[in-house]
């Protein structure tokens, strides 16, 4: 079938990939690929050789009108990121709304996120979550949404670069308390993956002094759903008082 096929590609361990995928992206007219070199070892790796095209963040808008009007001539177009799920905080998230309101086939392949990848092994509730993603530049901004995420009872998960690692605990702790369990999820998939587990504030002593390298997804335990309620002094007594009177 022709359309806009959006494929997972690995997320670091380049075995990471469905055997579906391949098929898509050997069959397909054009790849359209975040960063064609990164990609490149990738589809040396499986020995695709499919033109690949570049679609990144800043030439998404003026590519796509030629990749609509390819995609309406009835051409297989496979859109790839640098890493995981493409649209998840990747561009194909744009190519995808354009191609559904023109009735354009999008079909998805699935295959890793970090998200997910990080979540399911977290040891953290999985049945509610939110993906907050990377946090705003500005710091404003950076601690309203922290101040949101920390009221919700879901697990919170975040992508963090490692140079800001230390700026988000610096940031989360104060305002999640540094009792809240999180997990630093690091270099999944490779050689030196790493699920660090611990509270906050533990997090926040560690990490301050090891630097570390590599990919980062954070996961934050939701906040308590059941605050067991004790009754204040004057409820006391007033209900002292009720069973006095009477
Ligand atoms: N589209 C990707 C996906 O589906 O996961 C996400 C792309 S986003 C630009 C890149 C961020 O994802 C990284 O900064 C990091 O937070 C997270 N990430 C990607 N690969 C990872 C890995 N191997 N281990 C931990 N986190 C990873």
């Amino acid at each position: 079938e022709s359309g806009l096929y959006l494929v997972a590609t690995p997320i670091g361990n380049l075995e990471d990939i469905t055997l579906r995928a391949l098929r898509v992206l050997k069959s397909a007219d054009v790849i359209l690929a975040e960063d064609t070199r990164h990609s490149g070892k990738l589809l040396r790796y499986y020995n695709i050789k499919t033109p690949l095209l570049s679609y990144h963040k800043f030439n998404e808008a003026q590519r796509e009108a030629a990749i609509l009007q390819k995609l309406h001539q009835g051409q297989t177009i496979a859109l790839i990121s640098d890493a995981g799920t493409p649209g998840i905080n990747d561009p194909g998230a744009e190519l995808a709304k354009l191609c559904a309101g023109e009735n354009i086939p999008v079909i998805p392949i699935p295959g890793p996120s970090a998200l997910v990848t990080a979540l399911s092994a977290s040891g953290l509730p999985t049945n509610e979550f939110t993906f907050v993603g990377f946090l705003p530049k500005h710091a404003g901004s950076r601690r309203e949404r922290l101040l949101v995420a920390s009221d919700q009872t879901e697990t919170q998960i975040f992508y963090v670069p490692p140079h800001k690692l230390q700026e988000f605990l610096d940031e989360a702790l104060p305002v999640f308390g540094d009792s809240r369990l999180c997990v630093i999820a690091r270099e999944l998939t490779k050689l030196h993956e790493e699920f660090w587990r611990g509270t906050l504030g533990e997090a926040n002593r560690i990490f301050s002094s090891r630097h570390p390298k590599g990919e980062i997804t954070v996961i934050v335990e939701g906040k308590e759903k059941f605050v067991a309620e004790t009754p204040s002094e004057s409820e006391l007594e007033h209900e002292l008082r009720s069973f006095v009177s009477n």
